[in-house]
């Protein structure tokens, strides 16, 4: 079996979740029907509702389902936005980080591009955490009332920063200004509440918890305005048209549950293993350098699963290649079109340069990880490393797809 050290990318479906979904999936039956079948799904879905809710500090009219954290960004950052602009039409900038999950990146560049939208990109700091200085002068010289919305991860899933969530929110606040955030990599590994948090609305995912793939929820406040992105039955608030998935919506639950029962003990668990991995990283090649906050002195400002490292004449996805032929599986972290390696925009936002973010390499934790892991990375790494610096950074997968062929 690989060593998994990818688990922000998904992680396996746990105990709990595999057995709500089993149980569920052979039994038919619409939630919307009203016979004894659609009334049984109708059930589950609401109970599911329910533990939800509760596992995120929200009120169970507030849970949203959609079919993952994909869809949850593009509801709530469009909805949000074409609600707020028909309503006062100078509404049309939306301010929001500079290190967004593609979901929430690309709906505004495209909400830009089509919809006359205007971005106003929050700069972040070296550890990628987003500059509160200039959100405040942002609210306060540029004009609060031609702003739709402010969206913000509550924690990234490239360097694994927690963002100053209640500090944002307060600033949006004075200005009026609902404020969404993409909590779809911290739910379930550091404390969330959505209530507490003063949030408009808030995605989650169920496979980043040990869900199933295909569901996922945005947690919208019961008087937040929002246009529906997709129409069709009406269901989830006449926000969210499509018959519910209630056998992953069941499982999801499980899932969010068996997370949240545990978290404090299960994170710390995994903090430790984490701990190992840079403290192993930084004895085997001294060059590598730990991107985001340091957990040595700021613990509660990176998530406990996360290690990002850039290895300096390195390429990424070279390493990335050498560490699976030796049974570790990774990420670079950032997407790659075509095959063709593109620079993170989150690490080019902290301010590094396109070489150096090449070579960035993430290695994520989860509920099945162990010592076991970490040993076997530690023992692969060297060699895997010693290898990919040697490819270098030019033509590097065609050189080690030739020399693993050797
Ligand atoms: N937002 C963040 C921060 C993520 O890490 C991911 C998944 O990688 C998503 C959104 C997308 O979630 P989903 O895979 O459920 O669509």
């Amino acid at each position: 079996m690989p060593v998994y050290l990818d688990h922000a990318a998904t992680t396996p479906i746990s105990g709990p979740a595999l057995a709500a979904l089993t149980s569920v999936i052979s039994r038919s039956g619409n939630p919307s029907s009203l016979h004894g079948s659609g009334r049984r799904a109708r059930a589950t879905v609401e109970a599911a509702r329910e533990t939800i809710a509760k596992a995120a500090g929200a009120h169970p009219t507030e849970v949203i389902f959609t079919s993952g954290g994909t869809e949850a960004d593009n509801l709530a950052v469009k909805g949000l936005f074409w609600s707020r602009r028909d309503a006062e039409p100078q509404r049309a900038r939306i301010l929001v980080s500079a290190v967004e999950h593609a979901a929430v990146q690309d709906t505004v560049e495209w909400l830009e591009k089509h919809e006359g939208a205007e971005a106003v990109w929050l700069p972040v700091d070296e550890d990628g955490t987003v500059s509160l200085d200039a959100l405040q002068k942002e609210l306060a010289d540029g004009g609060a009332d031609s702003i739709a919305l402010l969206t913000c991860m509550w924690a990234n899933n490239e360097v694994g920063t927690l963002q100053p969530i209640a500090e944002i929110v307060a600033l949006a606040d004075n200005y009026g200004i609902p404020v969404h955030s993409d909590a779809v990599q911290a739910f379930g590994s550091v404390p969330v509440n959505f209530k507490d948090s003063g949030l408009a609305a808030m995605s989650i995912s169920a496979h980043k918890i040990g869900g199933a793939v295909g569901v996922g929820a945005l947690l919208l406040g019961r008087a937040v305005k929002l246009t529906p992105v997709q129409h069709g039955g009406g269901q989830e608030r006449s926000v969210r048209s499509g018959t519910l998935d209630t056998a992953g919506i069941a499982a999801f639950a499980a899932a969010a549950q068996d997370v949240t029962s545990n978290m404090a003990a299960e994170s710390a668990r995994i903090a430790g293993l984490r701990d190992s991995i840079i403290a192993a990283v930084r004895e085997a090649v001294p060059e590598a350098v730990l991107r985001g906050v340091d957990p040595g002195k700021h613990p509660d400002k990176r998530l406990p699963g996360n290690a990002h490292f850039t290895f300096p004449g390195c390429e990424g996805d070279s390493l990335l290649f050498l560490l699976d032929m030796a049974g570790i599986e990774s990420s670079t972290g950032s997407a790659c079109t075509a095959g063709v390696p593109r620079p993170s925009h989150v690490l080019l936002a902290m301010g590094l340069d396109e070489e150096t973010a090449r070579g960035a390499q993430r290695f994520s934790l989860g509920h099945t990880s162990d010592q076991e892991d970490v040993d076997a990375f530690v023992k692969a790494l060297p060699d895997a490393h010693a290898r990919a610096k040697k490819a270098g950074m030019a033509d590097h997968v065609s050189s080690i797809q030739t020399a693993s062929t050797r």
